[in-house]
């Protein structure tokens, strides 16, 4: 199985983008996860499509992965083809007042992008560590704002390999959620639509959002950002903290103490230690507060 797949690869990409058994832990910002069976880098969409055809006549299962920061990949890996929508597919470019760019272009370059044409509404954004594919993915937000505020257009490839480009609006982002969830669809780049602004005004708003992550999140340590979403009512992070988890550790496996919504790993952490102390902290919080947290971490692999 594993040779009719790379051989059908190698007919679509070229050799240096086709790696085997590649350790996730290189590609998530956790620093966990074991090897996926081939991992490829396609740089079009022409290629993905290809690839999926390929997964799908080996029977081969897919997995599309962005940035790798909202992820917590087994430590066994993952048995089939991790598509990685990532550098090779990161073009961005400002047109008046709009931002085109690709899924695999990072939040923090295009809020850089969107600064340097005095271009505002992007600065919430700036610190997110994610891909723009991803974030359209869940409609990630911050500090007021949220992707569906500024992405205008999708362009989309369904599994069945057919492109379009859609109102961002009519994918229902929510709270961390979009359609495109639903449907398996991947998302190939997308449209922000902002507004003109004062660069100087634009510069200190990034400034002050990312020294509030630095005093606030423990960004010296792998994470995956908020490892729950937030209860309707509640702060997962409060919650935690109040039922006294601040510093709670499975393994290498760790709440944060200085953000108790984080998972840290302080070095070493395997996936099974994230994922018991995940398990270990949704019980305490719902044995003491009745609020079921819901995991905001995406998981990858056999757990
Ligand atoms: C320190 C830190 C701070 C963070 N702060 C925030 C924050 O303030 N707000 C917030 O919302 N999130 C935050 N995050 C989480 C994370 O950055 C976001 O969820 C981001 O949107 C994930 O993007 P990604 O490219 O890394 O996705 P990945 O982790 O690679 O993937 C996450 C999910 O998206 C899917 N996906 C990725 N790319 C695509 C694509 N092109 N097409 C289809 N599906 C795709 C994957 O299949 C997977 O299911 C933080 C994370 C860290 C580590």
């Amino acid at each position: 199985m594993a040779e009719q797949i790379i051989s059908l690869l190698k007919e679509i990409l070229p050799d240096e983008d086709i790696l085997l058994q590649e350790r996730m832990e290189k590609h998530t910002s956790f620093r966990i996860g074991g090897p996926a069976d081939v991992f490829v880098m396609p740089e079009n969409t022409s290629q993905i499509r290809h690839v999926i055809e390929a997964c799908r006549s080996c029977g081969m299962p897919w997995f599309v992965l962005g940035n790798g920061t909202n992820l917590l990949v087994s430590d066994q890996g993952f048995r089939g083809v991790v598509i990685q929508i990532g550098k090779k597919m990161s073009h961005s470019e400002a047109d008046g007042e709009r931002i085109i760019a690709g899924a695999g272009a990072l939040l923090s370059g295009i809020a850089l992008l969107a600064r340097n044409n005095a271009l505002t509404g992007m600065e919430f954004a700036g610190g997110i560590p994610g891909s723009l594919g991803g974030a359209a993915w869940m409609n990630a937000g911050a500090y007021g704002g949220e992707m569906k505020d500024i992405l205008t257009e999708v362009t989309l490839l369904s599994e069945d390999g057919e492109e379009k480009t859609v109102p961002y609006k009519d994918l229902q982002p929510g709270y961390r959620t979009t359609l495109i969830q639903e449907r398996g669809d991947l998302v190939i780049g997308a449209v922000l639509t902002l507004t003109k602004g004062d660069p100087e005004a634009i510069r200190q708003r990034m400034q002050e959002l990312q020294q509030k992550r630095n005093e606030k999140q423990p960004l010296e340590y792998p994470s995956a950002g908020s490892t729950f979403k937030r209860p309707e009512g509640y702060f997962a992070g409060k919650l935690i903290s109040d039922a006294g988890l601040r510093g709670y550790q499975v393994g290498g496996a760790r709440v944060s103490d200085k953000h108790a919504g984080f998972v840290i790993n302080t070095g070493g952490a395997a996936a099974r230690d994230v994922m018991q102390l995940m398990q270990d902290v949704q019980e305490k919080v719902y044995s003491m507060f009745g609020v079921t947290l819901e995991r905001e971490v995406r998981l990858l692999g056999d757990f």
